[in-house]
């Protein structure tokens, strides 16, 4: 495979010609669409009728306490889980009816760390390669570059349990990235990272998009990173989508010196810390002040 990072990205029956208007149409169409997406545990809803578009070339922060329903949102785009009514597109393919398509599509950074510790980070590069079919010649050149990209070429040949936990992140960002996905999705990549390492992740997030036009959806419930790096974000709370836009719309909507963390209590009425109520938060408070 020799095509440019967007022909790889561009879906197969669309056709490949240089007229210009449909040349825009396929650029204006969202890189993920979804229409009252929705998955249910039991009685649990746990994504509710969400309907989001993400645009090609974006980096869309999907924001929310533990519990919200973000990584569900993930497993169902990704293709891991199937929706329980709803529907969605990623990179122009629907979820549930051509699960294949969007998968060579796609790259995904688990919540979970999913690298090999016993392996170097040059053979977890290696196994990816060969897991994303990419053609011996490819690979050699291919994971040189990941490794550069993320910082890693230097310490390719160390185990990885001799990583640091930012270290791990960006060699998986690099497995997910080796196959040059339309859509990457990253799960909390930055969970459990001080603040130095969450920035140069963030950094290297950027520098795939600005470099390839990747779509990037990123999950987080760092207000503070997603307010600096992400081009627009979704408030998320118990399953639905309370709020969409820029972070300075939407900081401009709550009015005042707001923050996302006041954009977030404004949107949901809960705190982004827990999830729980804002009243139980305020309670909390109160408490904290009456014993100090
Ligand atoms: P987040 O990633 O925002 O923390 P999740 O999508 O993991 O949230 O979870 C959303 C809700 O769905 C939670 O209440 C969680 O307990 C529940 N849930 C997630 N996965 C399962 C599952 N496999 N079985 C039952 N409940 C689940
Ligand atoms: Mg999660």
């Amino acid at each position: 495979m020799t095509g440019t990072w967007h022909d790889v990205g561009r879906p197969e029956d669309v056709p490949a010609v240089q007229d210009t208007d449909t040349v825009a149409a396929i650029s204006r169409s969202p890189a993920i669409h979804t229409e009252e997406l929705t998955r249910c545990f039991g009685d649990l809803v746990a994504v509710d009728a969400v309907s989001i578009d993400v645009h090609a070339g974006e980096i869309f922060g999907l924001l929310g306490p533990n519990g919200a329903g973000k990584s569900t949102m993930i497993k169902m785009l990704t293709t891991l889980l199937p929706p329980t009514a709803g529907s969605a597109q990623v990179a122009g393919f629907d979820i549930v009816r051509d699960p294949t398509s969007v998968r060579r599509r796609i790259g995904y950074v688990p919540q979970a760390l999913s690298a090999d510790g016993a392996l170097s980070g040059y053979e977890n590069l290696l196994v990816s390669s060969r897991l994303y079919g990419l053609t011996r010649s490819e690979r050699e050149e291919r994971i040189r570059e990941a490794l550069e990209l993320v910082g890693l070429a230097d310490v390719a040949d160390q185990l990885v349990r001799e990583y640091s936990g930012g270290m791990i992140r960006r060699l998986e960002i690099a497995q997910a990235m080796l196959h040059r996905p339309a859509v990457l999705f990253m799960d909390e990549p930055t969970v459990g990272l001080d603040p130095v390492a969450r920035r140069v992740v963030w950094g290297h997030v950027r520098h795939l998009r600005d470099l390839w036009g990747t779509t990037i959806l990123i999950t987080t419930h760092y207000m503070d990173e997603a307010d600096d790096l992400a081009d627009r974000v979704a408030v998320m709370h118990q399953g639905h989508v309370a709020a969409v836009g820029t972070p300075a719309e939407l900081k401009v909507a709550v009015g005042g010196e707001a923050t996302l963390d006041d954009v977030f209590v404004h949107f949901t009425g809960a705190s982004i810390e827990t999830g729980g109520s804002y009243r139980d938060v305020l309670r909390t408070r109160r408490t904290a002040r009456r014993l100090s």
